[in-house]
């Protein structure tokens, strides 16, 4: 390296030096040109699209299972039982947000669009447990035990309400019997003396 190129290289450092000490010295002096964000009193406003943590409305879930299918890492899982309406009755649906990657497949596939990416991202646990959602509070078991129950009831009315018209039928077909049969004893009645 020549001399030249040595003194332009000591006049560069120095320029440049100047140039950020000059910034810093006026971020640090105005207190209009704030850069620190004062975490958690503020925020930045999140962007429309964000894909947050995941939220599944249960009442217009369908129990398809497609989010579990497509889902790339098995962050989703669910229970559910077909009900006396023949409806899949949702059991448990449980989100693993700590697993999740936030592609939005899930939210994309969902036939009713009862899944959907909310604004959330704060969740700071010491415990992997409670970085899985439990959307259904009720205990899984409880429910499928009640949904049996009303299986069983339906079914149950539904024998009942097949017999009762079964009985029916055939009183009505006795009673049509009865009333094909010719009344031989009044003809002899009739007969001149
Ligand atoms: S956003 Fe992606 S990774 Fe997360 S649950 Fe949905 S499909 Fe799975
Ligand atoms: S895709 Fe939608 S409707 Fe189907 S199980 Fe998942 S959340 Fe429910």
């Amino acid at each position: 390296m020549g001399l030249k190129a040595y003194l332009d290289d000591i006049v560069e450092a120095v320029v440049t030096t100047a140039k950020g000490m000059r910034i810093t010295a006026r971020y640090g002096v105005d207190p209009k040109e704030e850069t620190t964000m004062q975490y958690p009193e503020e925020r930045w406003e999140i962007p429309e699209g964000y894909r947050g943590f995941l939220h599944n409305d249960v009442k217009k879930c369908t129990a398809c299972t497609m989010c579990v299918k497509v889902c790339p890492i098995d962050c989703i899982s669910l229970e559910s039982v077909r009900g006396a309406d023949k409806r899949m009755v949702l059991a448990s649906y449980d989100i693993n947000i700590g697993r999740c990657m936030y592609c939005g497949l899930c939210v994309e596939v969902c036939p009713p669009k009862s899944l959907k990416h909310t604004s959330g991202y704060e969740m700071a646990s010491v415990a992997r447990g409670e970085l899985i959602l439990h959307f259904i509070a009720e205990d899984a078991a409880e429910i499928k035990a009640r949904v049996a129950r009303q299986v069983a009831e339906a079914a149950a009315k539904a024998e009942e309400a097949a017999k009762a018209a079964e009985a029916a039928k055939a009183e009505a077909q006795a009673a049509s019997k009865v009333a094909e049969v010719p009344s031989s004893g009044t003809a002899e009645e009739k007969k001149p003396e």
